[in-house]
């Protein structure tokens, strides 16, 4: 039988979102894994456990044919892989940063310092377009504390909420490229593989398509439909069902949550009551 490969990360930061997402996708997991891989029951998959920096090598020497990664890795990495789609979660900059005591004007600031990071390629990349010639220090972890200890003048990191710099006396400066968890694949995956891929991220688009709405329901007078209607932007028109109590009916729609508080307020101004708002699992269009 022919089965997906797919690598996601062994532990660390997008471990744990990219099992959910599988999961949610109905990818059972469960089946007991050996170090290294887990054949997927009920699935045409096989999962590979492994670092996040080694899947884009492992994807471009078909070990794996696609992978959960992070966006930032098809800039850092030279393998060739393609970005399939990007997943919503882990999303963060990779910022340059300097002592929060230190005088920063602009990017020229950096010529012929020390700048320590785990991301040198997408650091030089900036510096380059940017003319600037500084020293590359490549460590693997803890950068943050570099400038204290003296090893390095400045920083370039992955940031999100900015506390981890905060903590270590550090200002972010200027922010090279962002990054969200990506599904990324081989340039040319066969056309039976192609087709379970296919099948995967139509789930996967169903499964963001639902994060991203709520579905709401409301009482709302018959003589206010109209007004009520107009403000929802409806998948096609709203579902309107008369209550049992005279000249009143309950409308249902789908909002996305990014409007929603935006869009509460309107319906509630044009006569909307006792609105409920329910998440949404699937969503298929
Ligand atoms: P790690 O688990 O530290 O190897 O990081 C794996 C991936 O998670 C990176 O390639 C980034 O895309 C992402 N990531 C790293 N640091 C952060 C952060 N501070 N916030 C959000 N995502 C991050």
């Amino acid at each position: 039988m022919t089965r997906l490969r797919l690598a996601i990360q062994k532990s660390g930061r997008l471990h744990d979102q990219s099992v959910q997402l599988l999961k949610d996708c109905g990818i059972d997991l469960s089946n007991g894994r050996d170090q290294l891989k887990l054949q997927v029951r009920n699935f045409p998959m096989e999962v590979l456990y492994l670092r996040n920096s080694d899947i884009p090598e492992y994807i471009e020497k078909g070990v794996a044919d696609i992978g959960i990664i992070g966006e930032n890795l098809l800039v850092e990495s030279s393998a060739r892989i393609k970005l399939v789609e990007k997943l919503g979660f882990s999303k963060c900059r990779l910022s340059i940063a300097t002592p929060r005591s230190s005088n920063y004007e602009s990017i020229r600031d950096l010529e012929g310092k020390r700048i320590a990071t785990s991301y040198p390629n997408s650091l030089q990349d900036y510096l380059d377009a940017n003319n600037i010639s500084a020293s590359i220090h490549t460590i693997s972890g803890s950068v943050e504390i570099a400038p204290n200890i003296g090893l390095a003048d400045a920083v370039c990191d992955l940031v999100s909420s900015g506390s981890t710099l905060f903590k270590n006396g550090l200002e972010e400066r200027e922010a090279i490229l962002y990054s969200e968890a990506i599904l990324a694949a081989r340039q040319d995956v066969n056309s039976d593989r192609q087709e379970i891929l296919d099948e995967l991220v139509f789930r996967i688009q169903a499964v963001q398509r639902a994060q991203r709405s709520k579905y709401v329901l409301m009482n709302v007078p018959n003589d206010r439909i109209y007004e009520v209607s107009e403000i929802l932007p409806v998948l096609k028109s709203p579902t309107i069902m008369p209550l049992a109590e005279e000249g009143w009916s309950s409308l249902h729609s789908v909002i996305e949550e990014s409007k929603f508080w935006k869009i509460i307020s309107q319906l509630k101004k044009a006569g909307a009551e006792d609105i409920l708002v329910i998440p949404i699992d699937k969503m298929i269009r």
